[in-house]
């Protein structure tokens, strides 16, 4: 049976072509990059080309680049560094849907004194632009809010809320974890202050990650020791990951729009085939402004654990919420967030496509979707027969 993979915003097949950029340096090119001989030293240029590929993508500068070890490492550096850097000011802004990555970390915030607050969203996961405006005052060191939503997909205006918190003298950054390589970010004349990455949603390794710091912007190192990233975060720096995420990032600004609409129409079309085979169904999510790759479908009545176990003997790997939180039969905060009822909320399962999603594959699920459905539903006490 061939593995049939709707799960690529949990994480990614690394590309072959990632992969061969990284092969050398792990029996070959060895060295550390810090050393003085030659075989150490020639490993720097290659972080050096990696940090330029990364910033290409982003367009920024690669001084703005920072290497760690994952998107939560990020997103952890970019609040307590941000936060240590202004140490007057002692209120904290964010929104009830973020990855437990920042929510977490902001609710800690609230133990060492910060007050912290969490926007709403609406049914479509959007967020209260105007509740966030009305909160950021003198008190507000930074707000942090996701550039776009692992679970749902939806995309928030980043740029316009970096202008609004710019104004308000504070700081901005975003998790933009999950749209980093399905769809374009142009930092250049940005007025987004830190932004957070991680390699192995773009086909790069798992282990790698990458904070943007904008120029100018006040930062507390993160990680004390040798002088590695400028020494605001030392460490031995993971060669094969960062070049790995080099090339990612290289493979990903070379076809961005192209496999954007490719991958969208795939999305659209199994999206489509199920609720038209399924009802009883709705979206999760901002019609209009979603990442090209994510759906995320309720199915009445019946739990969205029994739907992915079903799924499973198919081969088919689905998500029914973040992989972070699937431990738990809590139907998830975001859908909870968005006012999503309870029942719909239990059955939700998240479709998540890549550059290697197939038409058949596509057309496969479409097929099996509605047995599943059926066969669990009339398992189901909640349908009345
Ligand atoms: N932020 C978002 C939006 C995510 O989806 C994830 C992972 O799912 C993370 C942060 C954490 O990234 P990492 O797994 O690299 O720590």
């Amino acid at each position: 049976m061939e593995t049939i993979y709707f799960d690529n915003n949990a994480t990614t097949k690394v590309a072959e072509e990632v992969l061969e950029e990284m092969r050398p340096l792990f029996c070959d090119l060895y060295g550390n990059p810090s050393s003085m001989h030659t075989f150490g030293g020639q490993i720097g240029h290659r972080i050096k080309n990696a940090r330029e590929q990364v910033a290409s993508l982003l367009g920024c500068e690669p001084a703005e680049i920072i290497f760690t070890s994952c998107g939560t490492e990020s997103d952890n550096a970019a609040i307590k560094g941000a936060l240590a850097a202004v140490p007057n000011k002692r209120k904290v802004i964010t929104s009830r849907v973020e990855h437990p990555a920042v929510l977490t970390v902001c609710r800690d915030l609230e133990n060492a004194g910060y007050t912290v607050v969490e926007i709403g969203v609406d049914r479509f996961g959007r967020l209260d632009l105007d509740e966030l405006e009305d909160q950021i005052d003198a008190n507000t060191a930074l707000v942090t809010i996701m550039y776009a939503n692992n679970e749902t997909g939806t995309v928030f205006p980043a740029e316009k809320i970096a202008r609004m918190v710019a104004e308000k003298d504070a700081l901005f950054h975003t998790d933009a974890v999950q749209a980093v390589g399905k769809i374009p970010l142009d930092l250049s004349g940005s007025h987004i202050d830190l932004l957070s990455l991680s390699g192995h949603k773009l086909h790069a390794p798992k282990g790698v990650g990458v904070l943007y710091v904008r120029k100018g912007t006040r930062l507390s190192p993160f990680m004390l020791g040798g002088h590695q990233e400028a020494g605001r975060r030392a460490g031995t720096e993971n060669v094969p990951g960062i070049v790995g995420l080099g090339k990612a990032c290289e493979l990903a600004a070379r076809n961005i729009e192209l496999e954007n609409t490719r991958v969208r129409n795939l999305r659209d079309k199994l999206e489509k085939g199920i609720l038209e085979a399924c009802p009883d169904c709705r979206i999760n999510g901002d019609p209009e402004n979603r990442l090209p790759n994510t759906t995320n479908i309720s199915f009445e009545f019946i739990e969205g654990e029994a739907i992915l176990l079903m799924l499973d003997k198919y081969g088919i790997c689905a998500s029914s919420g973040s992989a972070c939180t699937s431990g738990s039969l809590e139907p998830s905060h975001v859908l909870r967030a968005m006012g999503v009822p309870f029942t719909a909320a239990h059955g939700s399962i998240r479709f998540s496509l890549s550059r290697y999603s197939t038409q058949k594959e596509v057309d496969f699920t479409i097929e099996i979707m509605p047995k599943i459905v059926n066969q669990l539903r009339e398992l189901s006490p909640f349908v009345t027969k």
